[in-house]
């Protein structure tokens, strides 16, 4: 921790600053400037945001952390990329590129399987389906619930595909990890910290999905969340932001994927469908996902888009999704990763 006093600040200022550092159990380390004085406090790192409340003593301007506040999640204490188990055999985060697939709500036996056979022949390892859903509108379809999962698990064995699907709700968290292989966190549910926390517990992957309007360095903290708690199968998903553009539903921020791969050794994924909110402009966000380095792609396909009973609008029709891997795999190839 950096305390920066202020230009003037006098030596009786800088004297009470550096007692209360050592009463705090710190080391004080003052840098003569021309203008003003610096302090670094040295000593352990955990806790030492108790040092922030000296930015209310006479003399202090400011307090920076040096140090990231989150640490799991951070390079600095694994530099190499994590590759993360997803299902028996499959990984995220190494030289493969994994396409999760599926309609946005599960809707009945027949779609979610057919579902399930159409994006595996097309290259689909993994299965997405919603049974709850985290819907803007409470009058708008919830979801099947238990009845969805159990149509989850149907499709599971008929496709052989692993499933990820939302838990909403604290309370549901073990219902869906009995179905499900991936839990998801939505986007809205980013901070929900009571449920991240009930997650870490668990012996599953979680893909963790960037709120609205969560910063980067929020979204790597409530990962950290999930870290702390001992759960170490944690993926990022970028899946748009909002901001002033209304042609699409969200502004993808493509530029996550490097930022993200700068600052952790998680693996990162884009959802090209809730970022963009039209079919039409799917693929093209997913070959510059790829490009930009990512380690994977959720995409929301429906059989019949036009019946759907969430998202269907930006809902690929598998046979769309089985050209747009074909190209993809092209622009995986020059990335150094497979399809
Ligand atoms: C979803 O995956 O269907 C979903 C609701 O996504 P998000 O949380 O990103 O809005
Ligand atoms: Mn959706």
């Amino acid at each position: 921790m950096i305390i920066v006093m202020q230009t003037g600040a006098g030596k009786e200022a800088l004297a009470e600053v550096k007692k209360r550092i050592k009463e705090l159990g710190y080391k004080p380390h003052v840098i003569h400037g021309t203008t003003r004085n610096v302090i670094g406090a040295i000593g352990d790192e955990r806790g030492k945001s108790v040092l922030q409340s000296l930015e209310s003593m006479p003399g202090v301007e400011s307090v920076v952390p040096i140090l990231k506040p989150y640490k799991l999640a951070s390079k600095e204490v694994r530099p190499e990329p994590s590759a993360i188990e997803i299902a028996p055999g499959l990984s995220v985060g190494g030289d493969k590129l994994v396409v999760m697939a599926g309609p946005c709500s599960v809707e009945s036996e027949e779609q979610i399987v057919e579902t399930a056979h159409k994006v595996k022949a097309a290259g689909a390892t993994v299965l997405r389906g919603g049974a709850f859903k985290p819907r803007t509108s409470p009058y708008s379809f919830q979801g099947m619930e238990e009845d969805g999962l159990k149509l989850l698990a149907l499709a599971r064995e008929e496709s052989g595909l692993p499933i990820v699907t939302e838990v909403v709700n604290p309370r549901d968290v073990d219902l869906v990890a009995k179905y499900a292989d991936i839990m998801q966190v939505g986007a809205r549910n980013v901070q929900n910290f009571a449920l991240l926390k009930m997650l870490g517990q668990l012996d599953k992957p979680i893909l963790l999905k960037r709120g609205m309007a969560t910063t980067i360095q929020e979204f790597l903290m409530s990962a950290e969340y999930i870290l702390s708690e001992g759960n170490q199968r944690v993926m990022l998903c970028e899946r748009g932001i909002r901001t002033f553009e209304t042609a699409t539903r969200n502004t993808l921020d493509i530029s996550a994927v490097p930022v993200l791969k700068e600052q952790t050794h998680l693996p990162v994924i884009i959802d090209p469908s809730h970022a963009t909110g039209h079919a039409s402009l799917v693929p093209s966000m997913c070959y510059a996902s790829v490009a930009a380095g990512c380690d994977g792609l959720i995409v929301e396909i429906h059989p019949t888009p036009e019946t759907a009973t969430s998202d269907g609008p930006q809902s690929l029709r598998p046979e769309e999704f089985a050209a747009m891997m074909q190209k993809l795999a092209e622009f995986a190839k020059v990335t150094g990763k497979k399809l």
